[in-house]
């Protein structure tokens, strides 16, 4: 099923110091609301049935996601919106907002929640944007990004605590986390698969991955191309396609990383993103795997 993470603004109401989808500078560059109208329209065209509405914080704009939420509805798109929850103040206020949403025809409430998104917004918050979504039937989970530090422990202890449906996931050290200290860590020896869902970003460049991979510019490897020049529907072939994405997808980054040449005993203290950025982030390491991706990467197989 084609999905895509749809950035509609960078901009966000606050600033946490993990934050992928930030550099050190702030970045307020915005769709226009006429061309993400048309933009949902190609994509129910080119057969996408999922779109997440995330980069930045969607619901500063709420008018306007509504109404693309609408539109995905009518064509028949699956949505999911990330939100920092900044709106959900009290119940009535979240109500609001979770009733509008739900009426539109929102398909899931996805709710950040770390330390470092909840120095800017209270956790009273998370719980009045959870009640509300249980009162007006909306699916929704909350993502618990962490780094796994002692430091997280009393934050997770307060989903458990209120019988909060949550996922941890990682840290993600790109973005303003791109200078955080890493803790060190020994995974054992998984395959790294990546689904690589696109990003669309405000601009309107597109790229084959929606996290770390579109800030790997020494090679711009996931840069597919810009909507102003190519269709929709072909930079999704050119990502399905493509055959170096396509080992990402299915034999993982830790086996190319250990065709490449990456001791057993390095791969394993990587996180996923991490091992990817050194694969694919560097010219030279790229242009040897590029070469190899139909000769020697392609019987790299148990
Ligand atoms: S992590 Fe989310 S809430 Fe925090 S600054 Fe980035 S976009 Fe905003
Ligand atoms: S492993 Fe690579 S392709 Fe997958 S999310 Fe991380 S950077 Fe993107």
């Amino acid at each position: 099923m084609r999905k895509i993470a749809f950035g509609y603004s960078k901009r966000c109401n606050i600033k946490c110091e993990h934050c992928v989808a930030a550099a050190a500078a702030p970045d307020n560059s915005k769709m226009e609301l006429a061309k993400a109208k048309e933009l949902i329209v190609e994509l129910a065209g080119a057969q996408v049935r999922g779109i997440s509405f995330t980069a930045g914080e969607p619901l500063i704009f709420f008018d306007d996601i509504a109404e693309l939420v609408g539109l995905c509805q009518a064509h028949g798109i699956y949505t999911r919106v990330v939100t920092n929850c900044f709106w959900a103040k009290t119940p009535v206020l979240a109500d609001t907002c979770i009733g509008q949403l739900k009426k539109n025809g929102l398909s899931q409430l996805r709710m950040s929640y770390s330390r470092w998104h909840q120095k800017s917004v209270p956790c009273q918050n998370i719980l009045n944007a959870v009640q509300s979504c249980e009162r007006n039937g909306l699916d929704y989970f909350i993502s618990f990004v962490t780094d796994f530090s002692e430091q997280d422990d009393a934050c997770e202890q307060y989903l458990r605590d209120h019988q909060l449906r949550f996922f941890p996931e990682p840290v993600i050290y790109a973005g303003r986390a791109g200078s955080f200290a890493r803790q060190p860590i020994s995974t054992d020896y998984q395959a790294n698969c990546c689904p690589m869902n696109p990003y669309l970003a405000p601009n309107l460049d597109m790229f084959a991955c929606c996290d770390a991979g579109s800030h790997f510019t020494n090679t711009n490897f996931f840069h597919l191309g810009n909507l102003k020049h190519s269709t929709i529907a072909e930079l999704f072939e050119k990502s399905e396609t493509n055959r170096l994405y396509n080992h990402i997808r299915t034999m993982g980054v830790t086996d190319i990383a250990s065709f490449a040449g990456f001791p057993a005993r390095e791969i394993i203290q990587y996180r996923k993103c991490e091992l990817c950025e050194k694969l694919f982030n560097s010219p030279e390491l790229l242009a040897m795997l590029q070469q190899e991706t139909d000769a020697g990467l392609n019987s790299w197989r148990r």
